[in-house]
């Protein structure tokens, strides 16, 4: 590969205002989509990716909408309204070389997507659809495309995302309940032992918040300046997290092929897909099994209504420092302050 991982992060920064990539960095991006559709079928966005420079340009391959691996990658807003993302939210490990498509001087590629994996169509209306993405990197750049717009025709919501499992088990641990979809007996105890450390990390959590009304080093490096709103918030999210780790029955399915951590749709509770990465993963510590847990659980509506804002520990600190109200949202940040990995007070 010609170009260092640095030089394909730059790839993604620069941007100007109309969907343009600058100068060096100059991918187009496009979305195109019918004048009418019905929510009943597939609903059929076009996006198309062009580099329009004379040099190639590595694009990482979560950026693009490839089917069944897509993540929030759109703003879409109902009659002006924006909508809730419903698809799944990835914990990806860092990028390696075959985590980057290469698109030559030139060159497009194109994706076509069903945008009934991104939001609901819960209502008829005219739905403006933006493909939009940060940069991956630590600063607040984008890359968007035009707003398009499409009249959508509502159908009835139909949730068909459970998979026919195979053997489900269910073991009682600690209080909260545990089901296993397709797991070996050793993907079992690993789970097991994640979820004992889980919840051990997340209780501490609790406690720390409950026991400090102030900026303790631990509240700073992961969640900025000291504000109380923000910290009852946080304890609240992280109360939830706690409460439905004791309380709820969490569907672990290890089905998962891909080289992520773990996914989850967050409106579909309490279901934790567990990829490749997460196998070999400590059950404690940093990036560990049981901080992915808390990670994932944080995403579901109701407990944390979390993003992935920020991914990894220096990022996460950046976004601390920068934007602490943004902070708060980030899975990454409840992640890190639970596994208190270096130890801080
Ligand atoms: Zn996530």
């Amino acid at each position: 590969m010609q170009f260092s991982n640095k030089v394909l992060v730059l790839s993604v920064l620069a941007v100007a205002s109309h969907g343009v990539w600058a100068q060096s960095s100059a991918l187009e991006v496009d979305v195109s989509v019918p004048t009418t559709a019905s929510a009943s079928k597939a609903v059929l966005a076009r996006v198309t990716l062009r580099n329009t420079s004379a040099q190639p340009v590595k694009v990482l391959k979560s950026l693009l909408p490839v089917a069944g691996q897509s993540s929030m990658l759109f703003d879409i807003s109902r009659d002006g309204q924006p909508l809730p993302y419903v698809g799944a939210v990835r914990l990806r490990r860092a990028p390696v070389a075959s985590d980057y498509l290469t698109l030559a001087a030139g060159k497009s590629v194109s994706y076509s997507v069903d945008l009934r994996e991104h939001v609901d169509f819960s209502a008829s209306g005219h739905y403006t659809v933006r493909y939009r993405v940060e940069s991956p990197d630590g600063d607040m750049s984008v890359l968007t495309s035009l707003p398009r717009t499409v009249w959508i025709s509502a159908a009835p919501t139909v949730r068909s995302i459970e998979a026919a499992s195979a053997v489900s088990q269910m073991t009682r641990s600690f209080g909260g309940n545990v089901t296993f979809d397709g797991c070996s007996a050793q993907q079992r105890e690993d789970i097991n032992a994640a979820f004992a450390q889980a919840r051990s990390y997340i209780r501490n959590a609790v406690a720390h918040l409950e026991n400090n009304n102030w900026g303790t080093v631990r509240y700073t490096t992961w969640f900025g300046t000291y504000d109380q709103a923000r910290h009852d918030e946080l304890l609240g999210k992280m109360r939830n997290i706690r409460d439905t780790f004791e309380n709820e029955t969490i569907t672990a399915d290890c089905g998962c092929n891909t080289s992520d951590y773990a996914w989850v749709k967050p409106g579909i509770k309490y279901r934790v897909h567990l990829c490749k990465s997460f196998w070999p993963a400590p059950v404690a510590g940093t990036d560990s099994k049981a901080g992915t847990l808390i990670h994932e659980t944080s995403h579901f509506h109701g407990v944390g209504n979390t993003s992935d804002i920020r991914y990894r520990q220096d990022r996460a600190q950046l976004l601390a420092q920068r934007f602490p109200e943004r902070a708060i949202h980030n899975a990454d940040s409840y992640e890190y302050f639970s596994e208190n990995n270096p130890k801080l007070d």
